[in-house]
């Protein structure tokens, strides 16, 4: 249970002033539920403003704090912006203008010949100067001069800056002081403020050391939280399983196994052999060859009298997998089902039959396999493919079925960089299949500008028209789905409109029979055109795809473009793929892509948008998706991580139960980044 003291900090929204029905959806688009999450809602960056005595001392572009007297209302015909021109002391003339905002409010806040005091960025209009919608408007200069730094908060729809800090600064009146977790000899040597300063000050300027408190006790309670799972899986018995082979010799594979892959089934078998649970992170670019040695690891439990289980993200790919290793294991007579969500009825009675009586011997599923409902005679091998889909909290529960803790055996393709692979899996013994199956023909990748679409179009035409198939891919609009959707709709109407029955639509919001119907189609190839969203990011294999459009490619990050590529090149067949750009690209993105048309190899593709997109930024760049943290910047990541991983090594040689002053310090911050797990298995769960 939660200590007492945290509560507060986890009352929900709503106990804030103001926040109702209306605010709920679009701060919960934020992540902004409880109060905690208001608090931990940094800036993504200061606006600096400078307070002029006159507009002569401003440039244009600069964002100011001026005091300006309104002279004269000019409103324009039918929906045309509002103006209210202004005098500054020096007798320059500016306009304040507001688009699709009703007059009164602006003359009211402005009255004729009153002097008030605006804050906003100077343009130019044609002769004039002018602020559009000005960011402030107050009688009194004092308070603006206040206000020169302001923090910049990331929004959602509905939202608006001064709301957002609102509510930050009333969520920041519920923190509490708390006992100080981190080693004091660290705390002195860099610094640092204590925690409740440092949430105070992350949110009042760019205080480069509160920022870097914040993210390194995010780091450290990661790490604390991997290694008390790790403690706790040595601490669990699991089955030793020992395969006779009489299985796996019967397996016919129509390619020979790659060096990379015989070692990693090797190291694989040398776990299971263990009765201490294995807990094993398989990783190897998009199309290395996992599923064959999934396969094999889940054979050698099944010749051990075990089941194993292999559990996918999407339904979709479950499907996928469940053909590919009914089809691989045939000759091998070991028995297989596929379990999904949707298997209702008599169908699912049987398959949890035959699960509970063993004669099913393997399945493949999403997470309908470890539902409550389902229970394995005995279940010993548990293989997670594309792990990064699930948290270490959700990895942790799935390996808790069953008397004994099943091995497990986690999948990824996505080629995180070493310092990220720690914070991510520090858990876990690593195998990497650092080689790829031989043949591969390399994709060629290339950047086109948006305005050459038609030219694309044409293209994609020509393809289609040969027989070949290929995927579109939509632009993330934002982190938003809605929005995602809206774009994708749009764009499979214009395809359909020229292609006509030959496209399909993919998307996450789709029924799963609609999406198994879609993708049906384009695997059988009566489709040749599949317009998708990033719900093909995950192993989809369809080889005869060999032209692969991205739309908006800046907007990916390289990792998932990367996996998005590796979705074509899988055939006999020349792939390429078209990375569309937008206009006008700042340098960091025009390098990013550029590194995509040069190198096919995902780890150095993964270290090098690290480097492009760590430095630079004073605040750094927080990326959802990417890595396990919200606070903590890739930057702070590199360079904090490893002081935060070696800090709490010592912290648990010293006080593994957390029972000390600073080890209860430490069980607060598990649960402060909802890391608690780590403190459920303390308890011995
Ligand atoms: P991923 O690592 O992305 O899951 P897959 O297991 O789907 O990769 O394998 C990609 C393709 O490569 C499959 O068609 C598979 O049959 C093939 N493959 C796997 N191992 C080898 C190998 N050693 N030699 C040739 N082809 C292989
Ligand atoms: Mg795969």
């Amino acid at each position: 249970m939660r200590p007492e003291r945290l509560n507060p900090l986890f009352a929900a929204a709503d106990s804030l002033k103001g926040v109702g029905p209306n605010l709920a959806r679009p701060l919960e688009r934020l992540g902004l539920s409880r109060i905690r999450d208001f608090a931990y809602h940094l800036p993504d960056r200061f606006m600096q403003r400078r307070a002029v005595a006159d507009l002569d001392e401003a440039s244009v572009g600069e964002n100011v704090v001026v005091a300006l007297t309104p002279v004269e209302y000019r409103s324009s015909a039918g929906r045309g912006p509002f103006r209210v021109l202004a005098a500054d002391a020096a007798g320059n003339i500016c306009a304040l203008t507001w688009f699709g905002r009703n007059a009164g409010w602006a003359k009211k806040q402005l009255p004729l010949g009153e002097k008030r005091w605006i804050a906003g960025r100077l343009d130019q209009f044609g002769q004039t100067l002018q602020i559009v919608h000005p960011d402030h408007v107050v009688e009194e200069g004092a308070a603006m001069l206040g206000q020169l730094c302001e923090p910049v908060y990331p929004l959602s729809d509905g939202l608006t800056q001064g709301r957002v800090a609102a509510l930050v600064q009333q969520a920041l009146g519920h923190v509490e002081a708390l006992p100080e977790w981190i080693e004091p000899a660290l705390l002195a040597r860099e610094g640092w403020p204590d925690w409740r300063e440092a949430l105070t000050e992350a949110h009042r300027s760019e205080h480069a050391k509160a920022r870097d408190r914040l993210a390194y006790d995010e780091l450290l309670a990661n790490s604390l939280a991997l290694m008390l799972v790790r403690g706790a899986n040595r601490a669990k018995v699991g089955t030793p399983l020992t395969g006779d082979g009489h299985l796996r010799t019967k397996l016919h594979l129509p390619f020979a196994l790659t060096g990379a892959q015989r070692r990693s089934i090797a190291e694989i078998e040398g776990d299971l052999t263990q009765s201490a649970p294995m807990l094993r992170l398989l990783q190897g670019d998009v199309g290395s060859g996992k599923t064959v040695v999934a396969l094999e690891a889940m054979l050698l439990a099944v010749e051990a009298g075990a089941q194993a289980a292999l559990l996918a993200p999407t339904e979709i790919l479950a499907r996928q997998h469940f053909d590919t290793l009914s089809r691989m294991a045939a000759a091998t007579g070991a028995t297989i089902a596929l379990l999904t969500g949707r298997d209702k009825g008599r169908a699912r009675e049987s398959i949890l039959m035959g699960l509970m009586d063993g004669s099913i011997q393997m399945v493949v599923g999403t997470h309908a396999i470890f539902q409550e409902a389902v229970s394995y005679k005995n279940l010993a091998l548990v293989v997670i493919d594309e792990q990064h889909r699930f948290g270490v909290g959700q990895r942790l529960m799935l390996t808790q079925k069953g008397k004994r803790t099943p091995h497990c055996l986690a999948m990824t393709a996505t080629p995180i960089p070493r310092t990220l692979t720690l914070a991510q899996y520090g858990e876990m013994d690593v195998s990497r299949l650092d080689e790829m199956p031989p043949g591969r023909q390399p994709i060629d990748t290339r950047v086109v500008a948006v305005e050459r679409m038609g030219d694309v179009v044409e293209a994609l035409g020509r393809h289609i028209e040969a027989g070949h198939r290929a995927y579109w891919v939509c632009p993330m609009v934002r982190e938003n789905e809605v929005d995602d959707l809206a774009a994708a709709e749009a764009r499979f109407e214009e395809l359909r409109r020229r292609f006509g029955a030959a496209v399909v639509l993919l998307h996450g919001q789709m029924k799963p029979e609609a999406k198994d119907a879609a993708m049906e189609r384009f695997v059988r190839g009566d489709a040749k055109l599949l317009v998708a969203t990033t719900v093909i990011e995950v192993g989809v294999d369809v080889p005869e795809a060999t032209l692969m459009v991205i739309e908006q490619a800046e907007r990916f990050g390289l990792a998932q473009l990367h996996q998005l590529r590796g979705r074509v090149g899988r055939g006999e067949g020349k792939s390429t793929c078209l990375l569309l750009r937008s206009e006008a690209l700042s340098e960091t993105a025009r390098r990013r892509l550029a590194l995509m048309r040069e190198t096919q190899d995902g780890f150095r593709i993964a270290e090098e948008d690290l480097e492009l997109r760590g430095g630079g930024e004073l605040l750094g760049t927080r990326q959802s998706g990417d890595t396990p943290f919200r606070v903590a910047s890739l930057e702070q990541i590199q360079r904090l991580l490893p002081i935060a991983h070696d800090d709490a090594r010592l912290l648990m040689a010293r006080d593994g139960g957390l029972t000390g002053e600073r080890g209860e310090a430490a069980r607060l911050l598990l649960y402060l980044f909802e890391r608690d797990y780590g403190v459920q298995l303390l308890r011995g769960g």
